[in-house]
């Protein structure tokens, strides 16, 4: 975590909480100055376990006179707590795996296996209208209506998953659409392994990040993806969760209490 120390004025002290929230900006553009850009360079270091940073002046104009306060930033990078923005992908447990508790179970270890942070998750039943509106880009394949029926013909879990690369690193997880192909070509994956045809595939994963902010919305209505990104996305970067068993997914934990006997990611 940044800290910083000097006798900060108000508007110094504005300044560097604006810093804080934007300082993984992807574009670098919107904050000014040279001190910010410096920083930004040196923040966008991944890995390595601690990195320590100078001291830097920053001045500001503060009652009528100019005020200089000293900024003492150090940077912790311990491990997979990286400066890269996490990604969010769309995950689906299908019909045919939901309607099976062991498979259903295996399939979410796999999941936490794999690193996937679950920010959340439900069970859900569609109708046949839901499933066109989701499978529309398919209507002229001719498997839509079968895909179409099977994923209203019982109930699913969804997921948001979070991680680095969560889109290519899910569906690379999840293995290619055809099961018949992935039993011989990704055989552990999870259609390789646990598919029961090319239509009843077990899982469902957004193909981009773009499809999969579209297909949040659509499952999850009620998730404010802005606020995500804005305040919860650095804390779960930074490790700042841990698994509820009971509620089956990640939480946030305040960052100053540290990870309680028998909490783990
Ligand atoms: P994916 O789910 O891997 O993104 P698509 O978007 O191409 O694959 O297809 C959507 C769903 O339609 C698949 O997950 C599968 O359930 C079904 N499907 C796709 N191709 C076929 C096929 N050739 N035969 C039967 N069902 C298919
Ligand atoms: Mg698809």
């Amino acid at each position: 975590m940044p800290s910083s120390s000097g006798n900060i004025c108000c508007s110094c002290r504005r300044w560097w909480g604006e810093l804080c929230s934007l300082r993984d900006s992807p574009d670098p553009d919107r904050i000014s100055g040279c001190e910010v850009s410096v920083i930004k360079a040196r923040w966008g270091i991944d890995g390595g376990p601690v990195l320590a940073m100078g001291a830097f002046p920053v001045s500001s104009f503060h009652g009528g006179g100019r005020v200089t306060c000293v900024f003492v930033v150090t940077m912790q990078t311990a491990g997979r707590h990286s400066k890269t923005l996490l990604q969010v992908t769309l995950a689906v447990i299908k019909p045919d795996a939901v309607a099976h508790p062991l498979i259903l179970q295996a399939v979410h270890q796999k999941i936490l296996d794999n690193g996937f942070i679950i920010v959340m998750h439900k069970y859900l039943k569609w109708s046949q209208e839901e499933s066109q509106r989701f499978y529309a880009e398919h209507s002229d394949r001719f498997f839509y209506q079968r895909v179409v029926e099977f994923m209203a013909s019982g109930p699913m879990r969804a997921y948001i998953l979070a991680q680095h690369d969560a889109v290519t690193r899910w569906r690379q997880l999840m293995g290619p659409t055809r099961v018949f192909r992935a039993r011989f070509s990704a055989p552990y994956s999870i259609r390789g392994h646990l598919g029961l045809t090319d239509t009843r595939n077990t899982t469902h994963g957004s193909d981009s990040p773009e499809s999969a902010a579209r297909e949040i919305t659509f499952f999850f209505p009620e998730f404010d993806q802005r606020r995500w990104w804005s305040t919860e996305e650095q804390l779960y970067r930074q490790g700042h969760y841990y698994y509820h068993p009971l509620q089956q997914q990640h939480l946030l934990q305040n960052p100053q209490t540290p990870l309680a006997e028998g909490q783990m990611h």
